[in-house]
């Protein structure tokens, strides 16, 4: 351990990229449909990108790329709700009942 680095310290700056560049480079590894809910894929198609929250694809993007550097997996096969949901979604429907 370098005890000259100050522990708050980040100690490698990266650039920062643009939102079109965190969208095109998470395009190579993510479809829209695994991000948001097939309500949304079936009204906006790949416009649904614009749902998604810049620090929240930004997190995605070095979670899949600078950190973990494997496949992962959001909305897939019967699995519709791991992503962003919608109100006409089952699981905001149940808690817009309850509330
Ligand atoms: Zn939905």
């Amino acid at each position: 351990m370098n005890m000259k680095q100050p522990a708050n310290k980040p100690v490698v700056k990266m650039k920062k990229k643009s939102r079109e560049e965190i969208i095109a480079t998470l395009k190579t590894k993510f479809k829209i449909s695994e991000l948001v809910c097939p309500h949304t894929v079936a009204k906006f198609g790949e416009k649904s990108w614009q749902f998604l929250n810049t620090e929240l694809l930004e997190t995605l993007l070095v979670l899949r790329f600078d950190i973990f550097g494997v496949g992962m997996t959001g909305n897939h096969g019967t699995s519709t709700q791991r992503g962003l949901r919608c109100n006409i979604c089952q699981l905001v429907k149940d808690h817009a009942i309850k509330n």
